[in-house]
């Protein structure tokens, strides 16, 4: 409904990606061209069947996953970290193009109504940002991500489920051992009756390491969900 009030009043008249100028709107935010280039990056790659990371080879399941098996039951995502994927994400979450969810959280509800090993869902729980994401921007892009999906999906929306206790510097220089050590016990479950037997599908934006959608599961599962499953838009390589 707002989407729609938003076209009206802020009407797009390009592409968000090519700028190619149309009519676009929240539902069509780029061209079809462009959403054409999306869906060519995304077929004929290798994904781990594990945590959706793309691969070179046909490994099924990557090092990552090999070396220490993720808790989560599955983690998919829309596309590879890169070309439209990366510029989306980067005008969605920087460049605060907020009407952008709209049309990214379909597409990430698509993918999970197709993959059976989501299912059965009871609650969508967004990964809560940090202090540094939310003093520059002002707003968690997962959440915005998930309370459309949740719509779209039919499934119950609870973003206080997932609260941030510690504040971390930022994570992007960091390298992967230091990411992980730096986000034990960063989340918390405020009330575990909240998740106690309950099949979770935790939403964060991007899955690069992995070490955010790990540590999440894992205080998930402490406090008694049943299940953990994780939908991003776009994920990372994995080797
Ligand atoms: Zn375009
Ligand atoms: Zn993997």
């Amino acid at each position: 409904m707002i989407e729609v009030l938003w076209d009206v009043i802020f009407p797009q008249r390009n592409c968000t990606l090519c700028h190619a100028s149309g009519f676009f709107s929240s539902r069509r935010p780029w061209c079809s061209h462009c959403e054409q280039c999306l869906e060519d990056l995304k077929s004929n790659q290798y994904i781990c069947s594990k945590c959706g990371k793309y691969m070179e080879d046909d490994l099924q399941v990557c090092l990552d996953c090999q070396e220490s098996k993720p808790l989560f039951s599955i983690a998919r995502a829309v596309g590879p970290y890169e070309g439209g994927y990366r510029q989306v994400i980067k005008q969605f979450k920087f460049l605060e193009k907020k009407k952008l969810a709209c049309r990214m959280a379909q597409m990430m509800a698509d993918v999970v109504i197709d993959t059976p090993g989501y299912w059965p869902l009871d609650v969508v729980v967004p990964v809560p940002v940090s202090q540094e994401g939310m003093i520059s921007r002002g707003f968690n892009q997962s959440e915005l991500l998930a309370r459309r999906i949740a719509r779209y999906i039919r499934v119950k929306l609870m973003p206080e489920v997932l609260v941030r206790i510690k504040m971390v510097p930022p994570q992007r220089d960091l390298s992967r051992e230091e990411r992980k050590k730096n986000l034990i016990n960063a989340f918390a479950v405020p009330n575990n009756e909240w998740v106690k037997g309950k099949n979770v599908l935790l939403v964060d934006d991007v899955y690069t390491t992995g070490t955010t959608a790990r540590e999440c599961s894992r205080v998930l599962y402490d406090a008694g969900a049943n299940r953990v499953s994780v939908i991003a838009w776009a994920a990372g390589k994995g080797f």
